[in-house]
């Protein structure tokens, strides 16, 4: 196979993209075990990430005589799951509402029950499978800067506890969030025991390794072009196979027929250079929690094991490319990464010295009601699992035990989950998606300059942004 580079920008010292600063600390691989003419497979599974890989990694324990195969366009991790922030939490996109229409009170404590779970579930098998991700098991810690992101916090905590799911959460004083760690004006967080940190490229890798140590054939640089029942066409032969599963989030829009079915949204992401123990003793965050600030367009943000800040945005950056185009191998802007240092430097004034080593971006997945799916078609063999909208890294592990109990046909407390068969409406077409997306951001932007500047209550402009993306 002809070898394939992964490109690099700069911003001033800042290194853009070749994939991920977590990529790049790994090693980027060479895609390797390209299909090469037709085959059959029991299950070909399109989409090597996480999705892809635990759906594969629990099939092949449920069914070790099954032939399973993944067919990846890139290499295994490419995609979202080896360049996120690194947050391995509960926390799942969609409203208990939307869950309550499909099972009633029952399905929302199912729900949050099935994703506390899944951190276990998660740590568990990087215990037991030998797959070091640096995990550290903090819990997640959104802290409000000002009187309105704290209500909105402590709304949050309410509605957990009037849906009887507040396990494990609980409000943390301006004090008791200062001794785990300085953040510039925190007056208050939400805390949720069900979070770890975790090295996105480690895990990512170290369960591909995993899943091929288990006798699943994963063919790297095979891109598929179309998936129908039966089968799946790649640049390099077909696959045939009774089960089809897309497990291509981000990327599904660049499939044939589903350009309007998840919107891919652009996130971006920096890391510092390791800071010095000075600096760790000034900011403290011994506990390693994942953390967020609490604004409309939040900043959260990780510390490495090897004692980096890496920092993310939701929502203060331009996100949604029109029609769909996708990034090019992780290379973000250098507006993207000032904004972000900006961000940093406001919740961290101690780092402001700190270098910015490396800053990149991927795609994720944004359903029309902004909640996942796992569906499967036992008449046509037909699944798919995806739509996590920013909150992936445990939905994937708990979307690949799903569909193993829709393909193996087992009735499960899982496959009764309500994003089981959820189907969603798809996006406008383009202009409206990309007017719509964008005007929910800067209304968003706008609410929070002005919770920032004394607002005393949530901005009516937060509403109205959710009300035009049907958030
Ligand atoms: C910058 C960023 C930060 C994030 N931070 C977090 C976080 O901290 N916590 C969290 O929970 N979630 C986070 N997310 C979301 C999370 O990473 C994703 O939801 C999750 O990784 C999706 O996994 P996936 O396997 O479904 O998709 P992906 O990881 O995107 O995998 C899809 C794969 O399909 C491949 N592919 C694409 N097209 C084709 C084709 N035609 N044929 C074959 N293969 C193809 C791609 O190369 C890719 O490897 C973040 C996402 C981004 C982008």
């Amino acid at each position: 196979m002809a070898s394939r580079t992964y490109d690099t920008a700069s911003a001033g010292t800042t290194t853009l993209g070749g994939v991920s600063f977590w990529l790049q600390q790994v090693g980027v691989p060479e895609p390797s075990d390209a299909l090469e003419g037709d085959r059959t497979a029991d299950v070909c599974i399109v989409g090597g990430g996480l999705t892809g890989l635990w759906a594969a990694y629990y099939l092949k324990l449920a069914r070790p005589d099954w032939d399973v195969v993944v067919l990846e366009r890139e290499f295994a991790g490419f995609g979202a799951s080896g360049r996120n922030a690194g947050w391995l939490s509960s926390e799942l996109a969609g409203k208990y509402g939307t869950f309550a229409r499909r099972g009633g009170r029952d399905a929302v404590q199912a729900m949050v029950r099935a994703m506390n779970e899944t951190v276990d579930e998660v740590l568990t098998v990087c215990t037991s499978e030998g797959i070091d991700a640096d995990a550290h098991r903090g819990g997640v810690l959104r802290i409000a800067r000002n009187p309105v992101e704290e209500a909105r916090l402590r709304h949050e905590l309410a509605t957990d506890a009037e849906w009887d799911v507040a396990a494990g959460h609980r409000w943390l004083s301006g004090a008791e969030v200062d001794a785990r760690l300085r953040m510039s004006g925190a007056v208050g967080a939400a805390f949720n025991e069900y979070g770890a940190r975790i090295h996105p490229a480690k895990l990512v890798r170290g369960l591909a390794a995993v899943v091929r140590g288990l006798g699943v054939r994963i063919h790297e640089g095979t891109e598929v072009r179309s998936i129908e029942a039966g089968r799946a066409v790649t640049s390099h032969g077909t696959v045939t196979a009774p089960v089809v599963l897309r497990c291509l989030e981000g990327f599904t829009a660049g499939l044939p027929g589903l350009r309007r079915e998840w919107l891919p949204m652009n996130s971006s992401l920096i890391a510092t250079a390791p800071l010095p123990e000075e600096t760790w003793s000034e900011i403290g965050w011994e506990g390693r929690e994942v953390v967020a600030d609490g604004a409309n367009a939040y900043a959260c943000a990780q510390r490495t094991e090897d004692g980096r800040i890496v920092l993310g945005g939701r929502g203060m950056l331009p996100r949604y490319r029109y029609a769909s185009r996708p990034d090019h191998d992780g290379i973000t802007t250098s507006d993207a990464v000032a904004i972000l240092t900006r961000t940093l430097h406001d919740l961290f004034p101690m780092v402001r010295d700190a270098p910015i080593e490396h800053g990149w971006c991927g795609v994720l997945g944004v359903p029309r009601d902004w909640t996942p799916s796992m569906v499967f078609d036992p008449g046509t063999g037909l699944g798919w699992a995806g739509g996590y909208v920013g909150s992936g890294v445990s939905t994937t592990n708990l979307a690949g035990r799903v569909l193993r109990d829709l393909v193996t046909g087992v009735d499960t407390p899982l496959t009764r989950l309500p994003l089981v068969g959820h189907h969603v409406r798809k996006w406008e077409p383009e202009p409206v998606r990309w007017l719509g997306v964008r005007t929910m951001y800067h209304l968003y932007k706008a609410a929070d300059r002005r919770e920032a500047g004394g607002l005393q209550r949530e901005s009516r402009l937060t509403r109205l942004g959710a009300l035009i993306t049907g958030r």
